[in-house]
């Protein structure tokens, strides 16, 4: 199949047009190759290396393959087949890598949801992903309840398995047993090894499916072509340095696109290196992993970063094998940036991006002001970035404006969302990043805010009207306004205004559970909340959110 047909097999996935998928193609940055043929021959080429490890489980890179293979072959037995589509919403351990890694093989993306997302999210993505399969794991720290489960499997017809890691109930798969890396190896699966298939699916069909933390409203779903998403996952493991013999550890989600490909977890993988997974609550348990397994690289928000270089300075564990930090997500404070290196031992890398595409670093040979101060600059040379100011004019460097951008691995569109495509890109193809930026003489850019309303919290975004919709849903609200108060660890926190109706006095108590009891995901609660008689409007009648903040921040004056 050429891959100048721009025409992918889902008609559902935005796709950029031809003139600049022949560029790309003619500059050498998109090649006639799916992500899953880029993963797959890595596997092959040294199958006895070191691929992942995860609690007492490590795999070889055969090993891996052997699990991938079954897995994809088991897949296809519960009728999987290319084209369609799995929510996968599982914590970092082997089951998701190898269930990721198939669906990636058999042309099926995955759609990948951060485990932190509740049922209100997750409904949302099923909803608009019609998925043929769910991977969730069960228990009290599943996102969806056995009732809930069964409900989305009533609601949606396309949702034919759920596949379940932990005890499920009556008919759903297991999906330890599914990806099982001792499964018996057959003859048909061997066969499947030594001659590898060329599956449908082209250079822009989706590899993956990614969920947006920017815009408004619930998370939208990004469909990542492969043959962007092949470039970009190369061209970072070289940004980042990473080869056969670097140890990528996943402290963070995996299922966001900062921790599975910048270059991460399948550019880890890619490389022929090691990946460990784990979720460590505490930086100790990380200290450790990094200790055991030598590890070389780690990607980390702001919030987690700041935590270790606490927690560094009071530990014995040996963390001489750190070579790269990467800190993205939220822009750290210059200051946190300035002491990776005296206290981890390794490189700082900045990372500014977003799972719609864009991905910028700071390099590593840069001098220490560009790494610590900035957050650099494009993956490729054929990203295009423009900072505007609100005419849509190019502004000069030097003065902050609207980042927008489109290049060889930003998508064209959200997936079944046309609504939210033609608001958040311009009819040249453009994505507008809602955040606010400006370019140094140099070409670095620096981060400084947003134009949307989103309040980040630690690297986890929070599109404030959709919190204020269901806070509204309370009885004793009669309107609300959600704001980010600034906050020593996570950068901001929610901060809830409140106009209750008349007579009612709601607590923040109420309204965490209420917001709960929808499914809303943990890290988006409100954690602070002030009942106020009216709140305050701009001229045109919007509510005054600036208002808002500079209150915040003239009670923190007044109290400091
Ligand atoms: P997500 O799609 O979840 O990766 O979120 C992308 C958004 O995160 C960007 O549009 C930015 O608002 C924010 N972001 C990511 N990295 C950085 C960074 N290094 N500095 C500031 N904001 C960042």
């Amino acid at each position: 199949m050429s891959p100048l047909d721009v025409r992918p097999l889902d008609p559902d996935v935005p796709t950029i047009d031809r003139r600049r998928a022949e560029d790309y193609l003619s500059a050498g940055l998109w090649r006639e190759e799916r992500i899953a043929d880029l993963l797959r021959a890595a596997r092959l080429r040294s199958p006895d290396r070191r691929a992942v490890v995860s609690g007492t489980t490590t795999l070889s890179h055969g090993e891996l393959h052997r699990a991938v293979t079954v897995a994809g072959r088991r897949l296809e037995g519960l009728g999987v087949r290319a084209g369609d589509r799995v929510v996968v919403q599982l914590p970092n351990c082997t089951e998701f890598l190898v269930l990721a890694l198939a669906l990636i093989d058999i042309g099926a993306p995955p759609v990948l949801v951060l485990p932190g997302f509740g049922e209100y999210e997750l409904s949302h993505v099923v909803r608009t992903a019609r998925p043929v399969a769910l991977a969730v794991r069960t228990g009290n720290r599943s996102a969806l309840t056995t009732e809930s489960t069964r409900r989305l499997r009533k609601e949606h017809a396309s949702l034919r398995h759920v596949l379940a890691l932990g005890a499920g109930t009556a008919g759903d798969v297991d999906l330890a047993a599914l990806c099982d890396p001792g499964a018996p190896w057959d003859e048909q699966v061997a066969q499947a090894v030594t001659a590898p298939r060329r599956s449908d699916g082209c250079a822009v069909d989706a590899a993956v499916f990614l969920l947006s933390g920017g815009t408004t409203g619930p998370p939208k779903v990004i469909p990542r072509g492969n043959a962007g998403y092949a470039y970009m996952i190369r061209a970072a493991t070289e940004i980042a340095r990473v080869t056969e013999d670097s140890v990528c550890l996943a402290v963070m989600p995996a299922a966001h696109g900062f921790v599975l490909n910048c270059p991460g977890v399948l550019g880890t993988l890619a490389a022929g290196g090691t990946v460990v997974l784990g979720d460590p609550t505490d930086p100790r348990q990380a200290f450790d992993l990094i200790e055991r397994e030598r590890v070389t690289h780690c990607a980390l928000v702001p919030t987690v970063a700041m935590q270790w270089l606490t927690a560094a300075a009071g530990t014995s564990a040996d963390l001489s094998s750190l070579r790269v930090i990467q800190v993205g997500g939220a822009r750290p404070v210059p200051e946190l940036a300035g002491r990776i290196r005296s206290v981890l031992g390794a490189t700082l890398q900045q990372c500014y991006g977003m799972s719609e595409g864009l991905l910028c670093y700071t390099r590593l040979t840069d001098d220490e002001a560009v790494i610590v101060q900035t957050q650099g600059r494009p993956t490729s040379p054929m990203d295009e970035v423009l900072i505007v100011d609100e005419q849509g004019r190019q502004v000069p460097n030097g003065t902050t404006g609207e980042l927008l951008t489109r290049g060889p691995y930003t998508v064209a569109g959200y997936y079944r969302d046309p609504a939210a495509t033609a608001k958040a890109f311009t009819p040249d193809g453009f994505y507008r990043t809602g955040d606010l930026a400006t370019r140094t003489p140099e070409g670095d850019l620096v981060v400084n805010g947003r134009v949307r309303d989103i309040i980040n919290r630690g690297g986890e975004k929070i599109p404030a009207e959709d919190l204020e919709l269901l806070v509204a849903r309370h009885p004793a609200v009669r309107a609300s306004a959600a704001v980010g108060a600034p906050h020593e660890l996570y950068g901001e926190v929610v901060h809830l205004y409140v106009v209750p109706e008349t007579g009612q006095e709601p607590t923040l108590l109420e309204l965490r559970r209420f917001l709960r009891e929808l499914g809303l995901a943990f890290f988006k609660l409100p954690e602070q909340m002030e009942v106020v008689a009216q709140l305050p409007t701009t001229a045109i009648g919007k509510i005054d959110k600036k208002a808002l903040r500079a209150r915040i921040a003239r009670r923190r004056a007044a109290e400091a």
